[in-house]
């Protein structure tokens, strides 16, 4: 069965469009991130696990229930990932055991980025980490947007903090952007049993920039387009299965 790492459950959507994603594209897992509780348990996908990741817009938050992971996004809520600041979640996510999904990309480096959560990661061992965006948002965006050299940077320090700790995990999305793709499969063998395909579904790149930046483009990714992207690109049948599989790892 297939798994999607990346997932946002929206308020705004139908819990039809992601019973309907869950049933069309055959996936068997999916980390769900969510503001709202009740919009997670809506949804009805008997063959198909959600994890519950809650959005933390503040450190501080003790969401309740307990979810079954923590997701940061630096960019949007301007929360910066080092161990001071993100203290009072690291405590709750060790008395729970929560894995925690941190958002990076290349366009606020000074505030989240692989290595730091590798810092992270280092002194909260019993802890899993998730780099999200392969440690940067990389859409296919004009080159100068795009920051191409810092995107390689922050995809290699993704690449160097899950070889180096056992705790550390990359998730893929959005794989639209071809150097990314290449810098994944170029190290496909240091990071297959650490890579976790996802999506950012339903965003579509202009939900995520058009606030900042004015784009043409469109372009809504689903694990079937990720994955058409690597395959495309050479990426082993088999390989791409036990990939699908890491997920369980991190629960
Ligand atoms: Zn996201």
């Amino acid at each position: 069965m297939k798994s999607d790492a990346h997932v946002h459950i929206l308020t705004n959507k139908q819990p039809t469009l992601y019973e309907n994603y869950i049933l069309d594209h055959e996936i068997g897992s999916i980390i769900g991130i969510y503001d709202n509780y009740s919009d997670v348990i809506q949804i009805k996908s008997p063959n198909c696990t959600i994890y519950k990741f809650f959005w933390m817009h503040e450190v501080s938050l003790q969401p309740d229930p307990i979810p079954d992971g923590l997701k940061f996004e630096s960019w949007i809520d301007n929360i910066a990932i080092n161990e001071n600041i993100l203290l009072p979640a690291l405590i709750f996510a060790s008395k729970y055991g929560l894995p925690l999904l941190i958002h990076c990309n290349q366009l606020r480096p000074d505030l989240s980025r692989p290595s730091f959560v590798a810092d992270i990661a280092k002194q909260y061992k019993d802890l899993k980490f998730i780099i999200a965006h392969s440690g940067s948002y990389a859409p296919p965006l004009p080159e100068e947007l795009a920051g191409l050299k810092i995107m390689e940077k922050l995809v290699f320090e993704a690449i160097n903090a899950c070889t180096c700790l056992d705790n550390v995990f990359i998730e893929s999305s959005i794989l639209a952007s071809p150097r990314k793709r290449k810098l994944i499969l170029d190290n496909i063998d240091k990071i297959e049993d650490r890579l976790l395909l996802g999506t950012d579904f339903p965003f579509t790149v202009n939900d995520l920039v058009e606030s900042r930046f004015s784009l043409e483009h469109d372009y809504s990714p689903t694990i079937s387009s990720e994955e058409a992207f690597l395959v495309h690109d050479g990426l082993d049948l088999k390989k791409l299965e036990k990939i699908h599989s890491n997920l369980r790892k991190i629960f």
